[in-house]
C-alpha cells in the first residue's frame, strides 16, 4: 500500500511551514498557507457541495487552483481542472456531462453555473475566516478521498467531437506519487509549464507538493516570450523542468538557454510526446551535466508509467531514444504491436461513458486494470520503444488531439458539408494541421464572391468558439468533393498529396 498523497503533503508542510510552496506571477503561498487554506476550503466544501459529485476548479495558474485541488481531495470530492482558455461551448459540454457541478472559479466564470467560491471569497476566507462556521476549521482524514474514489477527472480530446473525461482514483495517484518522487532527487525548485488541466502538470504539482519543493508556475504569456521564459527560469533558480519536448525545443532557440547562464538547472523531465534525438543531443551540448529523463504514458494511466535516463550512447544506438522500463506496479505488454498498460495507476475509465471505457479498459488475466493505449511499440534489451499511433490521435506541440474531434466540430458548422483534417509533418513531428473542406452548396457562392481566404478565416473563427486554439487547423483547403478509394472510403492518402 502506498502512503496517501495527502499525508505526504502534510508531512512536507509540517517540515517546512515557512517555505514557498507555490509561486505564480505575483502570487505565492507558503507550505503552511497551502495546508491551512485548503483545510478551510475543504470544510466549506463539505457544507456547501453535494457529496459524491465532482467539483470544477476553473482558472489558469493561480496558487488558489492548487489549494482548491487539495481542498477537494480533503473533502472527498473529485476535482475537474478546467483552464480558462477553454471555449465556452466546450466548457458547456463538460458542465452538462457532470450535470450542474459546483464550481470554484479563480477567474471569472463565463457561463451561468453554481459558483460556490471565487478567488476574492477564498482570499477573504483565508484572512478573516469569512464563510466558515468555525474559524479553526479543520477536516478529519476520514473525509479524504481514498481507495477507488475518483481524485480528479481530466478532459481530453474525444473522437466524437466531445471531450472525454479520464477518471483517476485516489489509489492511482498515491501509487504514481510514490514513484515519481524518485525522479526529483535534489531539493530544487520545479518548473510547472503545462496547464493544470493537462495531466503532465500532475507530475510537477505532486512531486513538488509531496516533496516540499517550490513549484514555480510559468503562465502562457511568459511561455510565448522565450527570452523572458529563460530569464524566469534563471531568476527562480529552477532545478528541474517538467515539460513536453516541444516546449524545451522552443527554449533552445534562445542562445541564453545554456548551463553558463542558467546554472541552477539540473534536470529535464519529459513526457507527452516523442523526444527526438535532435532535441536531446542539443540539450546535452547546452547542459552537459544535466540529467534528462524521458517518461511515457497516457492520461488514462496517471501521467506516465515508464522512464529512462537519456544518455549519449542511447542517442547513437540503432533504436534511438527509448521510453524506458515500466515503473514498479506497472506491466507493459503488447497486443499485435499495441502497447497495453496494466497495473496500479491505470485509471477507472471515462466519466459516465461505459461504452468507451469498455473499448479501452479491461481486467487482465492477473486481475489487474489494463488499458489499450493505441500506441505502437516494442521491447528490446529490457527497454521499451515507441513507434507511433495505431489511430488518428496525434500530438501537436505536445497537445493530444483526435483528428476526428476537429472533423466532427467542423461538420457541425453551417456551410461545411464534409471535412477531413490532415497533418503536415516534418519527419515524425506534426508541424501544423490542414483541414480539407467540401463546402455546402450555398457556401460555394460565398466562396466565389468573397474568396477562400475570407471563408477560411470565418470557419476558423467559428471553430475557435468550439475548440481550444491549439486544435484550430492553420490552413483550410476547399475542394468540390472528397476523393474515394476502392472501398468507397475517403482517400486520405490522395488528400495528403494535396496539402
Ligand atoms: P496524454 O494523455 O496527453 O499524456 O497523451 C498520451 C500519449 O502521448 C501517449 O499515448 C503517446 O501517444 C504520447 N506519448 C506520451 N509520452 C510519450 C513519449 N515519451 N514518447 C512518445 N510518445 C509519447
Amino acid at each position: 500500500m502506498s502512503i496517501h498523497f495527502i499525508n505526504r503533503i502534510k508531512e512536507a508542510c509540517d517540515l517546512h511551514p515557512g517555505k514557498t510552496a507555490i509561486v505564480s506571477g505575483s502570487e505565492s503561498v507558503t507550505c503552511s498557507e497551502l495546508w491551512r487554506i485548503s483545510e478551510q476550503l475543504a470544510c466549506y466544501m463539505e457544507e456547501n457541495t453535494p457529496e459524491g459529485k465532482p467539483v470544477i476548479v476553473y482558472g489558469s495558474k493561480s496558487p488558489y487552483m492548487l489549494i482548491s485541488f487539495l481542498a477537494c481531495s480533503k473533502a472527498g470530492r473529485a476535482y475537474c481542472p478546467i483552464d480558462a482558455s477553454l471555449p465556452a461551448s466546450r466548457l458547456q459540454d463538460i458542465i452538462e456531462m457532470i450535470e450542474s457541478p459546483a464550481v470554484v472559479a479563480t477567474e471569472e466564470f463565463p457561463l451561468p453555473a453554481n459558483v460556490i467560491m471565487t478567488k476574492s471569497m477564498l482570499s477573504e476566507m483565508a484572512h478573516t475566516g469569512a464563510g466558515l462556521s468555525s474559524p479553526e476549521a479543520s477536516i478529519s482524514s476520514d473525509s479524504w478521498v481514498s481507495g477507488d474514489d475518483t481524485v480528479y477527472i481530466i478532459f481530453t480530446s474525444g473522437s466524437t467531437g466531445r471531450p472525454k473525461g479520464v477518471e483517476i482514483s485516489s489509489d492511482n495517484l498515491c501509487n504514481f506519487v510514490s514513484w515519481v518522487g524518485s525522479l526529483f532527487p535534489e531539493d530544487l525548485p520545479i518548473l510547472n509549464q503545462a496547464a493544470f488541466s493537462f495531466d503532465l502538470s500532475v507530475m510537477d504539482i505532486y512531486a513538488a507538493l509531496t516533496l516540499g519543493r517550490t513549484l514555480c508556475c510559468m503562465d502562457k504569456t511568459l511561455q510565448q516570450d522565450i527570452a523572458a521564459a529563460v530569464r524566469f527560469i534563471k531568476a527562480k533558480d529552477i532545478g528541474y523542468i517538467v515539460s513536453t519536448p516541444s516546449f524545451v525545443n522552443t527554449l533552445l532557440s534562445e542562445p541564453s538557454f545554456c548551463a553558463d547562464n542558467v546554472a541552477g538547472l539540473k534536470g529535464f523531465r519529459f513526457c507527452g510526446e516523442r523526444l527526438t534525438e535532435q532535441t536531446a543531443s542539443k540539450l546535452l551540448v547546452r547542459f552537459p551535466e544535466a540529467s534528462i529523463v524521458n517518461t511515457y504514458g497516457p492520461t488514462e494511466s496517471t501521467v506516465c508509467v515508464t522512464g529512462v535516463s537519456v544518455t549519449r550512447e542511447m542517442l547513437e544506438s540503432e533504436d534511438g531514444i527509448s521510453i524506458g522500463a515500466a515503473k514498479p506496479g506497472t506491466t507493459v505488454t503488447f497486443d499485435n504491436g499495441e502497447i497495453i498498460i496494466s497495473g496500479d495507476t491505470v485509471g477507472k475509465g471515462y466519466y459516465k461513458d461505459p461504452e468507451r471505457t469498455k473499448e479501452s479498459f479491461f481486467i487482465n488475466e492477473a486481475g489487474e486494470r489494463s488499458y489499450r493505449t493505441g500506441d505502437l511499440g516494442y521491447e528490446k534489451g529490457g527497454l521499451l520503444y515507441f513507434k507511433g499511433r495505431a489511430d488518428s490521435q496525434i500530438k501537436l506541440n505536445g497537445y493530444r488531439i483526435e483528428l476526428q474531434d476537429i472533423e466532427a466540430n467542423l461538420c457541425e458548422l453551417e456551410g461545411v458539408k464534409e471535412a477531413v483534417v490532415l497533418c503536415k509533418k516534418s519527419g515524425d513531428a506534426v508541424r501544423y494541421l490542414t483541414a480539407v473542406v467540401v463546402p455546402a452548396d450555398h457556401e460555394r457562392e460565398l466562396l466565389e464572391t468573397s474568396g477562400a481566404l475570407h471563408v477560411s478565416r470565418e470557419i476558423k473563427r467559428r471553430l475557435s468558439e468550439r475548440l481550444p486554439s491549439y486544435m484550430i487547423p492553420k490552413r483550410i483547403l476547399f475542394i468540390e468533393r472528397m476523393p474515394l478509394n476502392g472501398n468507397s472510403k475517403i482517400d486520405r492518402r490522395k488528400l495528403e498529396g494535396l496539402i
